[in-house]
């Protein structure tokens, strides 16, 4: 009887899936491709979001440009282009940090493609991967314990994202790094070092950040003695150890040092993003402790917010020192970030380059999946008011910059 039962319940189960799959695949087969196949010439994933840039060689006049990821529905993005001489250039953001944003997609496998639209007129275009990044792998932020891998890659002559649950171990959502340790104590005053601050400061805010479901990697975890070496590159290096970790975000945690009238908070970022955590970041310090937004006003692109790239006269001596050594100087850039944390965590995207050719190497320096990375200056360590804040309200810097992490990449 029971088996009877399983049949009775199987049969309509699978007409129902039969069904299914007619109305997916003639609504697949209802899209008539164009012959022409548009190009993607840059693909990358920034933070949480995917980017990517292309083209198109056809004289037509287009009202608007889309990107379609299609499942049995039709999830659509609008594309910023361009024509010059018969070719349509196209992208889906000019910041780094925007785009599609792979944490909000479901488990799916997405067939990508063109729609073009000229006088209401719809014409729909494969992509073609031109890219060197033939599969890119992507972990989304955990929510409720559960996160899923993305692999982007081109199938049936179309770009592909095909989103699966995970069960991988070892796949981090944030990395937190206390600045300095060890032999490296960073600036010191009155007997305060910036490594023992910014290893407190890292271990609460990872307890805090787990408290949430995140799955947090610190980059050092305890020693702050003298004679242990942190090292920045190698298998066991800050960049190796943020970078294994596949988390989607790095926050870097020091104190800054200058002239006595010195003060505040600054937050540095990549060029050319979104800068809507950052603010939300400095924002919510400034409102919950007693520090206010730095007064230091090199590099500041807003208030708290500093962005550093390389300057002409920078990249000039670089190039020197290199010739001198009878090195081959890096393609070194003033659109390069300057700071390595940040720069070497987010591969070509930010201008990573260590590659080997003087001692060191980031094994990571050319990947196209990088973490978005902050490097937070709490204060001035030479300023006596600045350092007392941040020692006595530890939980209070905590709790502000734990709250705008949540409110940001968690919604
Ligand atoms: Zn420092």
């Amino acid at each position: 009887m029971e088996k009877e039962k399983i049949k009775l319940l199987i049969i309509p189960f699978l007409f129902f899936i039969s069904i299914l799959s007619i109305i997916v695949i003639s609504n697949n087969l209802s899209y008539k491709f164009e012959e022409e196949i548009a190009n993607i010439n840059e693909l990358y994933i920034y933070g949480n979001h995917l980017n990517l840039k292309g083209t198109l060689e056809k004289n037509i006049n287009l009202d608007k440009l889309e990107l379609v990821l299609f499942n049995g529905k039709e999830k659509k993005y609008e594309l910023l282009f361009e024509k010059q001489n018969n070719i349509i250039s196209f992208y889906i953001s000019s910041k780094k940090n925007n785009g599609i944003l792979l944490d909000s997609l479901n488990i799916s496998n997405n067939m990508v493609f063109l729609k073009a639209t000229t006088n209401k007129k719809v014409k729909y275009y494969k992509l073609h991967n031109k890219t060197d990044y033939k599969e890119t792998e992507y972990y989304t932020i955990r929510k409720n314990n559960n996160f899923n891998k993305i692999l982007i890659k081109e199938s049936k002559d179309t770009l592909n994202i095909n989103v699966i649950p995970s069960k991988e171990d070892n796949i981090y959502d944030i990395v937190v790094d206390a600045g300095h340790g060890g032999i490296d104590k960073g600036a010191c005053y009155n007997g305060e070092c910036e490594r023992g601050i910014t290893l407190a400061l890292a271990k609460k805010l990872k307890q805090e950040l787990e408290k949430e479901g995140l799955k947090v990697k610190l980059t050092r975890e305890d020693d702050i003695t003298d004679d242990i070496k942190f090292e920045t590159y190698g298998t066991d290096g800050r960049i190796d150890r943020a970078m294994s970790s596949k988390a989607k975000y790095l926050f870097s945690f020091h104190l800054n040092s200058g002239l006595q009238s010195m003060t505040g908070t600054e937050i540095y970022t990549t060029n050319n993003i979104d800068y809507t955590l950052a603010h939300s970041i400095v924002n919510s310090i400034v409102k919950n402790t007693n520090t206010n937004y730095s007064n230091n006003s090199i590099f500041r692109v807003d208030k708290g917010i500093y962005t550093r790239t390389f300057r002409e006269h920078e990249i000039t001596s670089f190039e020197k020192e290199l010739k001198d050594k009878k090195i081959e100087p890096y393609n070194i850039t003033t659109n390069t970030t300057y700071y390595y944390i940040i720069r070497e965590t987010g591969g070509f995207m930010n201008g990573a380059y260590v590659d080997g050719r003087d001692n060191e190497k980031n094994e990571y320096y050319n990947t196209n999946v990088g973490l978005e990375s902050y490097i937070m200056e709490l204060g001035y360590i030479s300023n006596i008011e600045d350092t007392k804040d941040i020692k006595d309200n530890m939980d209070k810097y905590v709790s502000a910059i734990k709250e705008a992490i949540i409110e940001n990449i968690c919604k």
